[in-house]
């Protein structure tokens, strides 16, 4: 694959026209001045230093500035990237932006991120029709359930609101920042507001400003980048002020900025400022390390960036050892040297054009190089890939060349990361991009182009046995396993192709994108080749997401409870609460239909708590009318990887009353699976609470019996496909006879799911499985239906029946 890059455009241009005798006049000069120069800094130095700086202290502080300045150009090129979006999206709504901070993976690649809005600017007449659609379409993590009302309540002609937004906290100041909060009120009800003149400021200079941290919120910084109709800044300071719509802001937190700067160097402070800030001063944004004592403390190395940024890094300089005499020498010799390569650079300039373009072109290779690729991989990143992408497109226009472009992201890259750690994910990753090399010819691109996504660029000849083959072979390669900490680890990866050109690099890496989002539809490990219809399930996908969202905001979802009992004597013992979507015009909805959706997005999360407080609520107020009856609730893979999981269910038990040994949680093989060093000290948490814990489809896919020994589990629910065809057929009957003894080996309650008929319930006597549930006995019901079934009184005959004993 070629990595080569392109030639430095900027330099050329410099060297243009070089009149060469007025070069060569300059080029001796240069020797001189350089000459002399040196020998009088080198006097200047040795009488006035006795302490140099160690060339490890330099080296240090040269890389704890690069490490701060590509930190910022990241949070940078994010507030950029959303100005882009907001400017070319001016319709998304907050669940479209969230969806495209998921799939931009945010929350992985910008670990110091605390929030993401646009600003708009809203004429007064504006604000009742932006005020309802924002009721429908609020901003993400702004948990205010009030009205959407304008605050502070001034009359003015124009307000600053939060248009798009997704915030992890939305406290500033100790108060929770309402939806109709006016950017660009000076006065917040008792706190000032230093914003207006930073954004004022912004509009006016068409560059970013910065409010440093603690000014709102403690520890945090905020970056406003003004954004105008079209996307283009006006030239003047007028069209600047007319042609604004408002500004992207990224909010990020300043202790992440700095504290990779100088890991493990002791006498260096980094400190990072901000030239257009409160007030247009510059303004310290993060700082780490302390410097020596000394009240003048030097400054040893020093980055300013085209963004307002600026890192500096100060230190006490520690001796090398080496006399004052040697110092000065080596700086007369350094000046000698860097005059002599200068003046040599000059003449050749001046002689030959061509050479010194090729001089040139060398020394900035090295840098133009780490600009257009990865640093960890040496592939091409994505501004590069875009570059060649175009290329690709413009010669294919020309000449009818097949072409493709190909997504691969690798599947559960995270737990890589997680398990191993990120020097592990790192050896990955580059052992990934070298693999590639095997798979691909020379005249392929492949670029890595954030995380654990990689971009392959197909043209001609590549593509004779089609895209769909090299993906093959791309999954081959992949497919050998990688030695990772000393044992093999297999890790296999999706590619999502675009085949054919399209108009703009944009859309066909986007085509490739969704196609990529296809193959991990269909269970990764494999490819997809976009076709025109995807964009449309993409489109239907994110109207159910969006519905789904406002479904549990209005209250659409409710539970259903389906008994389960003692196959011997048929009393009920418990009851499994299934969640149902009474949806506005489709009516009720089964939850085969949107669980996929929701475990996609995320809502799960939200939506298994709501669950789990309305099943507790329900169990307690049972059991209180008599009725000794364990709550089942399902806990889906998503909610049992999240850390707040714990919390949620003794919350739930705490404020329904609900006895924890009542409640039971289903989880299911696969969600166990997924990560064992972490789900078992979560289940050993759960089962310290006192609830019960039943593994869910048991028999369905993965039955790694010596597996689930691990796990402190007190029922097995065996799988409604086995129960199946139990009385017709002999190897089902096998199955579940095995299940059923592994479970009473282990001392668990055995459950069988779905029974339907007599003979099935009469073979699961003869096995001996204790308890379960099916159409056979009931099928799931309404509240008021299973109080019917269960002769559960009313509520109502409830309190007649204590007053009548009151009054008796
Ligand atoms: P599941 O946990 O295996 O739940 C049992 C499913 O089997 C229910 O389907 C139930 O209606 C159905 N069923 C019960 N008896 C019979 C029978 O005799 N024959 C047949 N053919 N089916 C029977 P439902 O309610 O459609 O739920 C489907 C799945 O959705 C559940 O499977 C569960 O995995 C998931 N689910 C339901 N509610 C929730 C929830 O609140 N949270 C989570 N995470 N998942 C849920
Ligand atoms: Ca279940
Ligand atoms: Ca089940």
């Amino acid at each position: 694959m070629s990595t080569e890059t392109t030639r430095p455009a900027v330099t050329r241009h410099l060297l243009k026209h070089p009149s060469g005798a007025w070069v060569r006049a300059g080029a001796w000069l240069v020797l001189i001045v350089c000459s002399a120069g040196s020998f009088a800094g080198a006097a200047a130095w040795k009488g006035t230093l006795d302490h140099a700086e160690s060339a490890a202290t330099r080296s240090a502080a040269d890389s704890g500035t690069a490490v701060v300045s590509s930190a910022l150009a990241v949070d940078d090129r994010l507030v950029d990237q959303l100005a882009a979006l907001f400017v070319t999206r001016p319709d998304m709504s907050n669940l479209e932006f969230a969806e495209w901070g998921n799939a931009a993976k945010l929350a992985e690649r910008f670990p110091g991120g605390v929030g993401y809005g646009f600003i708009a600017r809203v004429p007064a007449s504006d604000v009742p029709s932006f005020a309802s659609a924002r009721a429908h379409d609020p901003v993400i993590g702004l948990t205010s359930s009030e009205p959407f009302t304008v605050f502070p309540a001034t009359v003015k002609a124009e307000y600053c609101l939060q248009r798009l937004g997704m915030w992890q906290t939305t406290e500033i100041q100790g108060f929770v920042v309402p939806a109709g909060l006016d950017f660009c009120a000076s006065d917040l009800g008792g706190v000032r507001s230093p914003l207006p003149p930073l954004l004022e400021a912004a509009t006016d200079s068409g560059l970013p400003t910065v409010l440093p941290p603690s000014q709102l919120q403690p520890g945090v910084f905020a970056v406003y980048l003004p954004l105008y109709r079209g996307g283009v800044t006006p030239p003047t300071l007028e069209a600047r002020r007319a042609e604004s719509i408002g500004w992207a802001t990224g909010s990020f937190q300043s202790a992440a900025l700095t504290k990779d700067a100088l890991k493990g160097v002791r006498g260096l402070a980094v400190r990072v400022t901000h030239g257009r800030s409160v007030g247009g001063a510059a303004v310290v944004v993060s700082s780490a390390g302390t410097a020596g004592t000394g009240s003048t403390t030097p400054l040893v190395s020093t980055v300013t960036t085209d963004s307002g940024w600026r890192i500096d890094v100060m230190g006490v300089l520690t001796d090398n050892g080496a006399s004052s005499e040697m110092q000065a020498l080596a700086i007369v010799a350094a000046g000698v040297i860097v005059g002599s390569l200068l003046f040599v650079f000059l003449r050749v300039l001046g002689s030959s054009r061509e050479r010194a373009l090729d001089l040139v072109e060398e020394r900035t290779g090295d840098l133009e190089f780490q600009a257009l690729h990865d640093s960890l991989t040496g592939l091409p990143n994505r501004a590069l890939i875009i570059d060649r992408a175009n290329a690709m497109l413009a010669r294919a226009e020309r000449g009818n060349v097949p072409v493709a472009a190909m997504f691969v992201d690798l599947d559960d890259f995270k737990s890589i990361n997680d398990t191993l750690g990120h020097g592990a994910g790192d050896e990955v990753l580059k052992s990934v991009a070298s693999r590639f090399g095997s798979a691909l010819r020379a005249s392929d691109t492949v670029g890595r182009i954030g995380g654990d996504e990689f971009v392959i660029l197909l043209e001609g000849s590549s593509l004779k046995a089609g895209p769909e083959m090299v993906a093959q072979r791309v999954l081959d390669v992949l497919r050998e396993p990688f030695m990772l900490g000393g044992e093999l680890r297999q890790i296999a990866a999706s590619i999502g192709i675009a085949a054919g050109p399209r108009s703009t690099s944009d859309e066909w890496l986007r085509d490739a994108d969704i196609a990529l989002y296809e193959a991990k539809a269909a269970g990764k490990n494999g490819y997809v080749v976009f076709e025109s219809e995807m964009q449309q399930t993409v489109e239907i996908r994110v109207a159910l997401e969006h519905d789904l969202y406002f479904a549990l905001e209005e209250g659409q979802f409710l539970l259903h409870y389906q008994p389960r009992f003692d196959l011997r004597t048929s009393q009920t013992t418990g009851v499994e609460g299934l969640l149902r979507w009474q949806h506005p015009t489709a009516g009720l909805v089964m939850p085969d239909e949107f669980l996929p959706a929701a475990e996609r997005s995320g809502l799960i999360v939200p939506i298994g708590r709501w669950v789990l407080a309305e099943a507790c609520r329900q169990g307690a107020d049972w059991n209180r009318r008599g009725n000794a009856i364990t709550m089942s609730v399902n806990v889906s893979p998503r909610q049992l990887e999240h850390d707040d999981f714990v919390d949620d269910v003794r919350t739930a038990l705490v404020e329904s009353g609900l006895e924890p040994g009542h409640l039971m949680l289903e989880i299911t093989e696969a969600a166990l699976m997924r990560d064992a060093s972490t789900v078992v000290p979560r289940l050993e948490a759960l089962k310290a609470l006192g609830v019960r814990l039943a593994i869910d489809d048991f028999g369905s896919e993965y039955s790694s019996m010596a597996h689930l020994r691990q796990f402190p589990v007190d029922v097995i629910k065996i799988d409604r496909s086995c129960v199946a065809g139990i009385s017709d057929s002999n190897d089902a009957a096998v199955l579940v006879r095995t299940l059923v003894q592994f479970g009473k080996a282990l001392g668990l309650e055995t459950v069988a799911e779905g029974i339907e008929d007599d003979s099935q319930l009469d073979s699961l006597l003869r096995e001996r499985c204790d308890t379960g549930q099916g159409f056979l006995y009931a099928r799931p019901l309404a509240p008021a239906d299973l109080e019917t079934f269960l002769g559960i009184p009313s509520e109502s005959a409830l309190c007649r029946a204590e007053t009548s004993q009151h009054s008796w």
